[in-house]
């Protein structure tokens, strides 16, 4: 696997740990939000390669017991399990973050990984926008991940435009019954789209009514604003 980044130490990416972050290069979709569009649409060189990336994190073995794989979408890479599969022999706990188009690799992955958190972006009719051509495989990874073979959760951010009112009960009947759902609260920063930059966050009393429609389909909601 090659890297387009490392993070050295977060407190924020893996509950309770303290984390290192690596970002993969590339992705299937193209949101507009995306922060990460820079190695997501053209991704550049220098990258740092697998046993670098591993020699960094056994260096830093003092500071961080864990290690969160993000992008880009780290599930477009056929060989992420065996590189997880290396990180869990090192004796990190690992968390991977994923949008859920490559179910394969995901299930692949399970056995290497403490964590998952899951984008669910928008319903799933809303899709396009993202430029997905559709939707099974995402389906399809909710359904893998609420068998409950590892903690996981899902995470909403709530992106103006993308996200709305009416689209919240279409996203519990996609998330029904997952066990840790999150909704985020939408800060513009550098976007793909430059429209999204400089787009207004919803006030947090329409962010409390999106949370009360969807508790009812979450076993434990989580609200981030
Ligand atoms: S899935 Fe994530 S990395 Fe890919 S375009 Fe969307 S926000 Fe960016």
């Amino acid at each position: 696997m090659k890297f387009s980044g490392l993070q050295k130490t977060s407190l924020i990416d893996f509950p309770n740990k303290v984390a290192a972050v690596l970002f993969t290069p590339g992705c299937n979709l193209r949101c507009p939000y995306c922060y990460n569009w820079r190695i997501v649409v053209d991704p550049k060189p220098p990258f740092l390669n697998e046993e670098t990336a591993l020699q960094i994190l056994e260096e830093r073995k003092r500071y961080v017991d864990a290690v969160v794989v993000t992008g880009g979408e780290p599930t477009i890479h056929k060989e992420l399990p065996k590189f997880l599969k290396r990180l869990k022999e090192k004796g990190f706990a690992v968390k991977l973050d994923t949008n859920g188009f490559n179910p394969k690799v995901l299930e692949e992955s399970l056995p290497y990984v403490d964590y998952v958190a899951l984008d669910v972006k928008t319903s799933l009719g809303k899709y396009g926008l993202l430029g997905a051509a559709g939707t099974a495989e995402l389906t399809h990874t909710m359904e893998v991940l609420k068998a409950g073979k590892v903690e996981y959760e899902f995470r909403t951010t709530v992106v103006p435009k993308l996200v709305e009112e009416e689209d919240i009960a279409q996203i519990g009947e996609a998330v029904k019954g997952a066990e840790n759902y999150a909704l985020q609260q939408f800060i513009p920063g550098d976007t793909l789209n430059e429209e999204y930059k400089s787009l207004k966050p919803y006030p947090p009393e329409t962010l409390e009514k999106m949370a009360e429609t969807i508790r009812k389909y979450v076993n434990n909601l989580v609200t981030r604003f």
